[in-house]
This record gives structure tokens, sequence and C-alpha cells, in this order.
């Protein structure tokens, strides 16, 4: 009987030419343009809430976007132990944003986005993964190209963390040796760079391409994993330079009390945790050691 909704379904294009995809239907769509920089949708599912789509690719649902959130935040703050400053350079939806600034020790945020669209709609149709991190008066949010902002920067910061799209699109700069050289200029000595590498699995060229270049940049290079649903086909990869090999080896007791005084409530990210997921399996140390 005509009449019946046409149903959408939004598709994740990622892996597409490897043959493989897979799609969330659309209840409601929020939001959806081309931006000028990619193409832009937020939407309704009934399993992962409100979600975000850039140039197809899943980039944040409200359902478990805590996981990576936490992880990528807490992981090289607490690691780290004394942060004051740190550099985001993507994350337009405000999640690694809102975890930063749950740290009181964190004095000053520099966040570099390419794209105002995304920051203006997240806001507007996923408050509630920024969470009024916008309004934090230790914020100073910069609309640029995060590549040419750590070229000209002479600012410093104990962490930086690339919460880039994958390097197709404005994301692929951010993949390249001379951005990471240039962000490791942004680094206080003993400071450590996080980066968004996909899913090892699908994608283990993306996480084996940074680390080759982290180790001609930094004494570390490697990753530590967690697992984000609807980053489809195994557990992620954070990839993880820095000149201090101490950073990986917190013992548990010090994760532990540093967790512990700095007051934040988790679902995901324990000290336990923190610990488990530098131990990578196999196939993953097969793309990162063997370089
Ligand atoms: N958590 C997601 C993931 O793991 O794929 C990433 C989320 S966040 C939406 C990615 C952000 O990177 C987007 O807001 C995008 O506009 C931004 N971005 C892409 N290329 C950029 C660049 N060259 N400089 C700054 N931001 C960039």
């Amino acid at each position: 009987m005509s009449g019946r909704k046409e149903e959408r379904w939004v598709t994740e294009t990622l892996y597409e030419g490897d043959g493989f995809t897979c799609a969330f239907r659309a209840d409601r769509v929020l939001y959806e343009e081309n931006t000028g920089e990619q193409h832009l949708v937020i939407f309704e599912n009934a399993l992962f809430g409100r979600m975000m789509a850039l140039d197809g690719i899943t980039q944040v649902t409200e359902r478990d976007e805590f996981i990576y959130h936490e992880m990528m935040t807490h992981v090289p703050i607490l690691a780290h132990g004394a942060v004051r400053r740190v550099l985001i350079i993507g994350g337009g939806d405000g999640g690694i944003l809102r975890e930063v600034l749950r740290h009181k020790t964190v004095e000053k945020v520099t966040m570099v986005e390419i794209d105002p669209a995304v920051t203006e709609f997240a806001k507007k149709h996923m408050p509630q993964v920024s969470a009024g991190a916008f309004d934090d008066p230790r914020l100073d949010l910069v609309f640029a190209d995060g590549a040419k902002f750590v070229e000209e920067s002479t600012e410093s910061y104990d962490v930086v963390i690339v919460d880039s799209t994958d390097p197709i699109g404005p994301g692929e700069v951010l993949f390249r040796e001379e951005f990471y050289r240039a962000a490791r200029e942004r680094l206080t000595p003993g400071g450590v760079i996080v980066t968004q590498n996909g899913v090892p699995f699908m994608q283990g060229a993306e996480l084996k391409g940074t680390i080759e270049k982290f180790r001609r940049i930094f004494r570390v290079a490697t990753c530590y994993l967690a697992t984000i649903p609807t980053y489809v086909g195994g557990p992620m990869a954070m990839g993880w330079g820095t000149d201090d090999e101490s950073l990986t080896a917190v013992s548990p007791e010090i994760l532990a009390k540093r967790f512990a005084d700095a007051h934040i409530s988790t679902r995901y990210y324990t000290h336990e945790v923190h610990n488990a997921a530098f131990a990578l399996p196999r196939y993953v140390l097969d793309l990162v050691e063997n370089i």
C-alpha cells in the first residue's frame, strides 16, 4: 500500500572499496549538508541514539561515544600525571573536550577544528556530547586546519590529542609525517601525542603508517586499544608517541591514585583497563613492531 514511509539508511562508506559496508537506519534526520569541507549528517537511530557521520563515516553516537572519548583523554592525561595544557586537533563534536576539561589540573585547552559546522550542529543536535564544554573559560576554540596550526603555533602542550576523521578529505593531512613532526614541536618535554588510528583489523595500513612515522620522530611509538561498537571490525587503535618511556609503564598503584585523586566517574576507563589497553594482540603487534 503506498504511503509507506521510505526508510532512509545511512551507509558506512569506509570499507566499501574492500567489499564491506554496514548501515544505520535513520529514523529521523536532524541535519544534513555539504559544509564545504565534508558531508555532514546527524540522525536518530533506534539502537545508537543520535549519530553523526562525516563523508559517510560514523564519527560519534550518543550510545557509545563515552568509550572513545574516555580512552583518548584519561589514558594520556593520567599516564602523564601533571597535565596543565592540552591541544585537541579536530574533535568538533566536543566529546574529547568534555572529558579533558573534567581534569581540574588542566588550565588551558586549545581546540583546532577545521569545520565550524560540525561544532555548531553537534552543539545543537547532540548537546549531550559536549555537555556545556564549549562554555568553559579554559577553552581556546580555533577554527582552522590543524596541520597549519601546529606549523604556525609557538605554544606548548603536555598532551596533543588528534581526534581526526580518517585519512580522506580534510583529515588526510593529519596522517602525514610533517604534521606529526610539527605536532611534536608543540609538546613540552615528556609530553605525549595520541591519535585516532582506526580499526587495525580493517585498516591496518593506517595504523602501520602512523607508527612508522612516529618511530622516526619519537623514542616511544606504539598504540593502545579500545573497542567501540560503531567503529566496526574489532578494537580501535589509538596511536601513542612520546620521548618519555615511563609513560607506558606507570605502576597500577600510581595510576589508581591519580585516577582517584582526579575524582572523575567513568563508564569505560579504569586504571586496570588503562594498563590492559597497551597489551596488544599478536596481529596488532605484527603491524606496529615489524617496521
Ligand atoms: N571520533 C571520531 C573518529 O574516531 O573518527 C572523530 C570525531 S570528530 C567529528 C573528527 C573531526 O576532525 C571533525 O570534526 C572534522 O571536521 C575534523 N577535522 C578533519 N580534518 C581536520 C583538519 N585538517 N584540521 C582540523 N580538524 C579536522
